[in-house]
């Protein structure tokens, strides 16, 4: 049996129009013989609609009923999909996560998918029919509602193309695939025919919109190639694999970055042991993201400086927790509201040397200033002032040819 995965993001089933255009998509694969299994999100806006009611029910809104709750938007758009492949004439069905049933574990609102039962969906198949999986949920061991964390019906699709041994996944979104960097900060961004996993994860991560960053984990722990495709325009679209299948020599893939960073330093803490983690532990307790970090070497052997960053939105709280926490001292706080990360990725920088120079010296030569520095094995990121990010994107864009 020929399987194909299609997965439809929010937009893609935005309205009736929408869901009618991406039946003709699916039939398309089913006149081609392929036996298809259609994975959905809720219809976009639906989800956060949803969200906002529970914030004006509680602020400590119960987390299984918040996943009772926000997964529901997954059991409309499905039901109208696999109601207007009725209307076309074609037999199929939505299928929640508990009917299949899709078994996740872990916490509420960000479960992880372990198993996907096969075998009701394979019987349904084989009598020709289109089964419509809800996305973005499953169900725990206490056959509970769970969800998979924001965007989690990429990692639904890739975990059916996985215990469904489909030959293609296919992720049909808004755009046509993934960017050198966004098109709208850069007009020369070029569409990336392949990328690996691990370029794909750090773009992802990194502040690339455009799939979910844990699904990426998925695919790569699974060997799973992924299609990202447009659901509005024929084009091909960008194929995430392992590196092994990627011949290009480019040593850059892609730039990613983020809007709104924020930046705190930290001027005279003790420099002894367990003050780095005093200063983040209450930060960690409040799930406050902490991101790049970096301390400098004392001068003095008494006192250091410590700058890390986070988002702008924990700004406040972040404040607050630093000069409530009466296990640090520190002279000063610094904080800069209006700071972006930006990174260059790529597996080629492994065995390329000067990379690190190259964007160093692009930057300078434009006279943009680097506030932090951070490195990974395939990526480096640096800390700019936001007012330099589009001409910071800019010139590293040309230096590494990425609009060739
Ligand atoms: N509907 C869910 C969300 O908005 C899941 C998804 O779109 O993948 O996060
Ligand atoms: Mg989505």
């Amino acid at each position: 049996m020929k399987i194909v995965v299609l997965k439809f993001g929010g937009t893609s089933v935005g309205s009736i129009e929408r869901i009618k255009k991406i039946s003709k998509i699916i039939l398309n694969y089913v006149k081609k013989k392929y036996k298809v299994i259609v994975v959905s999100s809720a219809m976009s806006g639906v989800t956060n609609d949803l969200l906002q009611k529970t914030k004006k029910i509680s602020k400590n809104f119960s987390t299984s009923e918040y996943d009772v709750l926000v997964s529901s938007g997954e059991q409309i758009s499905c039901a109208l999909i696999a109601g207007s492949l009725n209307e076309l004439g074609y037999k199929a069905r939505s299928w929640l996560g508990w009917q299949i049933p899709i078994l996740t574990n872990g916490e509420y609102s960000q479960s992880r998918i372990f198993k996907i039962k096969t075998k009701e969906i394979m019987k349904y198949l084989k009598t020709g029919g289109i089964p419509i999986i809800t996305g973005f949920q499953g169900i725990n061991l206490e056959n509970r509602v769970t969800t998979l964390g924001r965007g989690g019906s990429d990692a639904s699709a890739i975990m059916c193309a996985k215990f469904f041994k489909a030959e293609k996944c296919i992720i049909f979104t808004d755009v046509d695939g993934v960017y050198t960097t966004d098109p709208k900060i850069l007009k020369k961004a070029k569409k990336i025919k392949v990328i690996s996993y691990e370029e794909m994860l750090e773009m992802a991560s990194l502040g690339s919109k455009v799939m979910q960053p844990a699904s990426i984990q998925d695919a790569r722990l699974n060997r799973m190639d992924i299609d990202v495709k447009s659901s509005f325009i024929k084009k091909g679209g960008t194929l995430i694999t392992k590196r092994k299948n990627i011949l290009s020599s480019k040593v850059i893939r892609g730039i990613s970055f983020t809007k709104s960073d924020a930046k705190i330093t930290l001027i005279g803490v003790k420099d002894k042991p367990g003050v780095a983690a005093s200063i983040f532990e209450p930060l960690s307790k409040n799930s406050i993201n902490v991101d790049m970090v970096v301390q400098n070497i004392s001068a003095n052997g008494k006192e250091t400086d410590l700058t890390f960053t986070i988002k702008s939105e924990d700004l406040n709280k972040t404040q607050n927790l630093i000069k409530k926490n009466k296990k640090i001292k520190f002279r000063n706080l610094i904080i800069d509201k209006n700071v972006s990360k930006l990174s260059i990725i790529g597996v080629g920088m492994i065995t390329t040397p000067g990379v690190t120079y190259r964007m160093f010296q692009a930057l300078a030569n434009k006279k943009i200033n680097i506030l932090v520095i951070s490195t990974s094995e395939i990526k480096i990121s640096v800390l700019v002032n936001k007012k330099n990010l589009k001409q910071a994107v800019a010139v590293l864009h040309t230096e590494f040819k990425l609009e060739r």
